[in-house]
């Protein structure tokens, strides 16, 4: 090897231990928080979310046995997730999605988070059959009175939704995602998400995902029953932008 690729190689071996650190302080927490529950940690499903991190992080990552990742912004995923087509990974979109990256997306996401209006599901699922491929699909909840902007709809709403997303063709209607409110005590938020999963359950019995959960919060998602959690920060360090 010569001087550049050995510097190159020493890089990489620092970061796959400062990942794999993370990682294991990450999964410590998650064991912890379902031993309070009194929850099995299988049921949990660890998703990295790598925005802003390069394709070289993903692939770490799934050496380190990491199964799934998250992305929030299509411009990025799309040829991250191109680079890494020869991983077994699991795909996630996981950020506000606008209608005509719909189609963009359906070609790599295998779990769509963010689903939150009607015009997105149609769009989904055009670019679904399109790509020839299956789409899970979230209902993403608002727990925010006056949330405008930030997506996800009104509690009232995911009934609606998560009908016409069960009968789309090319989609399949996988549960629920929500954000936390910014700045607030998460707990009342996850537990009024917990009882909007309890009821869409009650109409559609294999929607059993609840996505809640982030670097921040991750035990009081568990105690309030999520199943899938989006971790950024905590793996894969602080990001430089303000993307969200
Ligand atoms: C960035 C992001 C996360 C991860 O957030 P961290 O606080 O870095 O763990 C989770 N969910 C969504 C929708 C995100 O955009």
């Amino acid at each position: 090897m010569d001087h550049a690729s050995s510097a190159a190689a020493a890089g990489i071996e620092a970061r796959r231990r400062e990942l794999a650190a993370n990682l294991d302080k990450v999964r410590r927490r998650i064991a912890a928080a379902c031993a309070a529950a009194g929850r099995d940690p299988e049921q949990i499903t660890l998703i990295a979310v790598t925005k802003t991190f390069p394709a070289s992080d993903v692939r770490l990552l799934a050496g380190l046995g990491v199964a799934h990742v998250g992305e929030n912004r299509d411009q990025e995923a799309a040829p991250k997730a191109a680079q890494c087509a020869d991983l077994p990974l699991t795909w996630h979109f996981v950020g506000q999605l606008q209608t005509n990256k719909a189609r963009s997306v359906a070609r790599y996401a295998d779990v769509v988070h963010s689903v939150d209006r009607s015009r997105l599901v149609s769009a989904l699922s055009a670019g679904a059959l399109r790509a020839g491929r299956t789409l899970r699909c979230l209902v993403q909840v608002s727990l925010e009175e006056h949330a405008e902007g930030r997506g996800g709809a009104a509690p009232e709403r995911v009934p609606e939704l998560a009908a016409q997303i069960a009968s789309a063709e090319g989609l399949e209607l996988g549960g629920v995602m929500a954000v936390a409110p910014l700045g607030a005590d998460p707990a009342p938020a996850f537990e009024r998400l917990a009882q909007v999963a309890a009821e869409l359950r009650a109409e559609h019995p294999a929607a059993t995902i609840i996505s809640a959960g982030m670097s921040g919060d991750l035990e009081q998602a568990i105690a309030c029953g999520a199943t899938h959690l989006r971790i950024g920060t905590a793996l894969l360090g602080g990001r430089n932008a303000i993307v969200r």
